[in-house]
């Protein structure tokens, strides 16, 4: 290794373990179900975006086997070569199909499907107004494009109107994009989109909302768009395929010149293989099922509101969650740390999230249940959250 490079690395390393900044990974020995197994120790998992339980659905893996055997394991190529199977384009069809659009059109995974999308339609002489709360792999597509971002506070709809009349009225762009998650990752709000849609309407905006928190959640599992009707005023729905559809992947559904643009201007697309046969038939019946039953739906929501009042009636601060994200806030970083250390201790798998992921002083650990969680697991984790929460002085 060259010198320059060994010394930089370890000089930066030190400095995040001194900090306790140095995220040590856990591997789960196993599938990631509703209990997982940690370093030999079951713990219920309230730390995964397997909303549905999909994941490790029965009759899922049986059509990833079955599509195995038939297409093999690789796709093979990148799309435009010879990748794209028909099992790519009838995913499309059923994409398109769930979110009320003419087209989509399928990535590798969401992280890189915001990267691709908005590269491929924003550029140099473009503005993007974009939610200061925005996932990473938004802020990153963005920066990608080179157009200029101007962040608006939180879901704060006066001043994303001031900075798109602004933008709009400087005469420096060319286009004017607004985005924004559709669900919030971070305490479960849902994003204003009927006041954005007013907004992109007043000021020509190109409307983009990244939904990866709210399909199969939101709108009767439909997701955020759906949630709120308007299908036909987002121009890019984005999604991801690996939380509630439990497989793997991204996707952008909206017209049909849209995706057209995207298949022959969008990088991932056009450089990197296809998503893998197993992957997309699996993902392509998990769609079907989410559009046939609400069942699933319905129990992740019922769960949601179970573990939401448990923690409520224990004394903590829940937020003010409008999905089944149940933040646990607890303040100081070093308590919040140290509360989802003696969580996972008693048995219970729930992350510390922490300064600069959400601002200082609101440290909190976060709850994801989904629909594969039992009352009894539930009960289970309420009760040791009781226990850790009398232990650390966070509740009387
Ligand atoms: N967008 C948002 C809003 C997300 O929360 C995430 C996942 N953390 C992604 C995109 C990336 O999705 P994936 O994990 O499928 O790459």
């Amino acid at each position: 290794m060259s010198k320059i490079l060994d010394a930089f690395l370890n000089e930066n390393l030190e400095a995040l373990r001194d900090q306790g900044l140095y995220n040590e990974i856990d591997a789960v020995e196993g599938a990631n179900g509703p209990i997982i197994q940690v370093n030999g120790k079951k713990l219920i998992n309230l730390s995964s975006n397997n909303y549905l339980g999909l994941a490790t659905n029965e009759e899922l893996k049986q059509v990833a086997k079955k599509a195995i055997d038939e297409y093999g394991v690789g796709a093979g190529a990148v799309r435009t070569i010879n990748g794209t199977m028909d099992l790519h384009v009838k995913l499309e069809e059923k994409l398109a199909e769930f979110k009320g659009t003419e087209a989509a059109i399928s990535y590798q995974s969401g992280f890189n499907c915001n990267m691709a999308a908005i590269s491929a339609v924003m550029d140099k002489n473009d503005a993007i107004l974009s939610d200061q709360l925005n996932h990473a792999s938004i802020i990153d597509g963005c920066r990608l494009s080179k157009a200029k971002i101007i962040a608006y506070k939180h879901s704060d709809m006066d001043d994303l109107r001031t900075k798109a009349k602004e933008a709009k009225e400087s005469g420096l762009y060319n286009k004017i994009m607004v985005i924004t998650d559709g669900v919030f990752s971070m305490d479960g709000d849902i994003a204003k989109l009927p006041e954005i849609v007013e907004i992109a309407k007043e000021f020509d905006l190109i409307t983009y909302v990244d939904d990866a928190h709210g399909s199969g959640v939101t709108g009767k599992g439909k997701g955020t768009v759906k949630h709120f009707g308007l299908e036909k005023e987002i121009d890019f729905q984005i999604g991801t395929l690996s939380k509630a559809i439990g497989v793997v992947g991204g996707y952008v559904a909206g017209k049909k010149n849209l995706i057209d643009w995207l298949k022959v201007r969008s990088r991932p697309f056009l450089f990197s293989t296809a998503v893998t046969p197993g992957d997309v038939a699996a993902i392509t019946r998990a769609v079907e099922m989410i559009m046939e039953s609400t069942e699933l739906h319905d129990r992740l929501w019922e769960n949601g509101d179970y573990l939401k009042a448990g923690l409520k009636k224990l004394g903590f601060e829940i937020g003010a969650s409008e999905t089944p994200i149940t933040p646990c806030i607890i303040g100081d970083e070093k308590l919040t740390q140290q509360f989802s250390k003696r969580l996972v201790e008693e048995g219970v798998y729930a992350k510390a999230i922490v300064f600069p992921t959400v601002p200082k002083g609101t440290g909190r650990v976060r709850n994801m249940p989904t629909a594969a969680h039992t009352k009894e697991m539930l009960d289970d984790a309420l009760a040791i959250y009781e226990k850790v929460g009398r232990e650390l002085g966070v509740i009387n």
